[in-house]
């Protein structure tokens, strides 16, 4: 099969895909042009074929720690956010990876604030998911994996 050929065609049905979608998430789709979502039913009519674009990464304006190049930002097909070397690439047509090797998983990150708990008048921290949200909460809060319970006081702002 020509997947270039075939690429704007749904692999279901074989009409035309629709028009490029962006979601709130900031991750690219195509549905099927036959696909109608029917509100009243809350389902698609026809033909539901939904195709995922890969996130076009963002270069970073940070170096790279083993070569020096720049980092791109790449988000994975879970939603999960990645940093690596804008030197790698994956060639598809020998199945590896060229240049440097580098990546990093963006974590939660965690700042220390000069503020107090309302619940427990322990600090406050921030904290920034790794997908960009924003919230506050009490330095005490923590989560036992062994038990899969929360710990600590539960205090939790969201930030806007
Ligand atoms: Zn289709
Ligand atoms: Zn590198
Ligand atoms: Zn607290």
């Amino acid at each position: 099969m020509d997947e270039k050929k075939d690429a704007n065609k749904c692999p279901k049905c074989g009409a035309a895909l629709s028009e490029v979608i962006t979601t709130k998430s900031g991750k690219k789709l195509q549905r099927c042009s036959t696909g109608i979502w029917n509100v009243e039913t809350r389902q698609t009519d026809g033909c539901d074929f939904v195709k995922w674009l890969p996130v076009e990464p963002v270069t970073l304006n940070e170096k790279c720690p083993k070569c020096g190049s720049p980092l791109l930002m790449t988000m994975t097909r879970f939603n999960k956010k990645m940093k690596k070397c804008s030197t790698n690439v994956w060639d598809p047509k020998t199945k590896t990876a060229s240049g440097c090797d580098f990546f990093e998983w963006v974590k939660t990150v965690t700042e220390p604030l000069d503020e107090t708990c309302p619940k427990c008048e322990n600090k406050l921290v921030k904290v920034t998911t790794s997908n960009g949200k924003q919230m506050k909460k009490c330095s005490t809060s923590g989560w036992d994996t062994a038990t899969r319970t929360a710990t600590g006081c539960d205090y939790v702002e969201w930030l806007k």
